[in-house]
């Protein structure tokens, strides 16, 4: 199966997305918490409850071994001894003289004196002098491991959340791009001919009956030249289809590069083509005749240029150098009242009737005055 460019850029965007989010996680996930992450990596080595259970027994039963007089130093230089062991946190907490709760370990004051899994209470004489805590730091880390994990997913889900966002986002604008583009060739292909780009007839008869409305309506003259390729079932007939394609192509492409702007070129049948003129300047000076005259003769003056360069464009068509002629009608409007789209069209029809008539390869005008032909080129 081929893969669309649709495929395979979405394919390239999920490779692209996944890698950057697989750096993004894992750095994330470093940089947590370091001790967090340290500990999830690096448990303490031999460590076992019980053990921990009887090494907190064993720090009670030697308290008051180690201290026989219980002064703060002292106190304070037996619990450091017992820090040092990597899974476990001694630490003592007592009333000083005003009652105020003290805790021997200043770094660990903020650890909830609730939260020490051994407790074990001091007494000097008979009377209360503390408590020795101890707190297994693995059940601490423990929590902090199910924290830790929460986290972890929750990062995972936020991930999951985002790329699914991002891949929305991205199949969104594919398919609306997409969407857009085929709209736009659609509403092309609705008026453009397929083989030569032009205009097609059913946009032709509905720009010009809406042309000939306004120019009623600001008595504005427009004309209009019918073209037809002379002898092309011949042409056909003698070099084949592809080369009548060919030459279909190329007529057009004079025709669109041989008139003004403001005209419209139209494909209007197999081998008949449709330039309709409007006045390009604003000239409402001059009397609305002259106007006609004006654009009768741009009219006259692009249909020759048009009919010359089609006569001596030679097309390649196996190994011979051939070229075909063209006929042409013109006739134009001035804006009168009671006038229709298809009256010019016939009126265009009938003069090109007359060049096909009196021999092709000729232009004639249609005088809407004295309603005569009349041969010019
Ligand atoms: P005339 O000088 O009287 O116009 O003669 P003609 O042979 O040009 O006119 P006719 O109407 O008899 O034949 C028109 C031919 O145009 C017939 C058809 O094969 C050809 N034609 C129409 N559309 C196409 C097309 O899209 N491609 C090609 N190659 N030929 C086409
Ligand atoms: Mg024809
Ligand atoms: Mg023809």
């Amino acid at each position: 199966m081929k893969l669309s460019f649709f495929k395979t850029r979405y394919i390239l965007y999920s490779i692209l997305i996944s890698v950057i989010s697989w750096f993004l996680f894992n750095f994330l996930l470093q940089s947590q918490s370091v001790i967090m992450y340290k500990y999830f990596i690096e448990k303490p080595a031999n460590y076992n409850l019980e053990r921990a259970e009887r090494l907190a027994a064993a720090i009670y039963q030697s308290f008051q071994k180690e201290v026989p007089t219980p002064s703060i130093p002292a106190i304070e230089s037996f619990i450091s001894k017992y820090n040092d062991i990597p899974f476990l946190s001694v630490n003592f907490i007592y009333k000083d003289k005003d009652g105020i709760m003290k805790s021997v370990l200043r770094d660990v004051k903020q650890i909830d004196i609730l939260s020490a899994e051994y407790v074990y209470p001091i007494q000097y004489d008979g009377k209360d002098t503390g408590t020795l805590l101890v707190y297994d730091i693995n059940k601490e880390y423990k929590k902090g491991l199910q924290e830790y994990t929460h986290m972890m997913n929750l990062t995972r889900w936020s991930f999951a959340f985002l790329l699914v966002l991002i891949f929305s986002i991205l199949l969104y604008r594919e398919y609306s791009e997409k969407i857009e583009k085929e709209k736009r060739i659609a509403e092309y292909r609705a008026v453009h001919d397929g083989l030569t780009g032009l205009y097609t007839q059913k946009y032709f008869k509905e720009h010009l009956e809406k042309e000939i409305m306004r120019c009623q309506r600001y008595n504005r003259p427009v004309s209009l030249i019918m073209c037809d390729i002379d002898n092309f079932k011949i042409f056909n007939d003698s070099y084949g289809h592809l080369a009548g394609d060919c030459i279909l192509h190329t007529v057009a492409q004079i025709m669109a590069t041989n008139v003004r702007a403001s005209d419209t070129v139209v494909r209007y049948g197999g081998e008949e083509f449709a330039i309709m003129l409007i006045e390009a300047g604003i000239a409402e000076v001059e009397s609305v005749s002259r106007r006609m005259k004006d654009l009768t003769e741009q009219a006259m003056d692009i249909a020759g240029r048009i009919k010359n360069k089609i006569e001596h464009t030679k097309i390649e068509v196996k190994d011979k150098r051939v070229n075909v002629t063209i006929s042409m009608g013109i006739a134009s409007y001035d804006g009168s009242p009671n006038y229709k789209s298809e009256h010019l069209i016939s009126e265009a029809d009938l003069a090109l009737y007359e060049s096909k008539k009196n021999g092709r390869n000729q232009i004639t005008l249609f005088d809407p005055e004295t309603k005569q032909f009349i041969r010019f080129l």
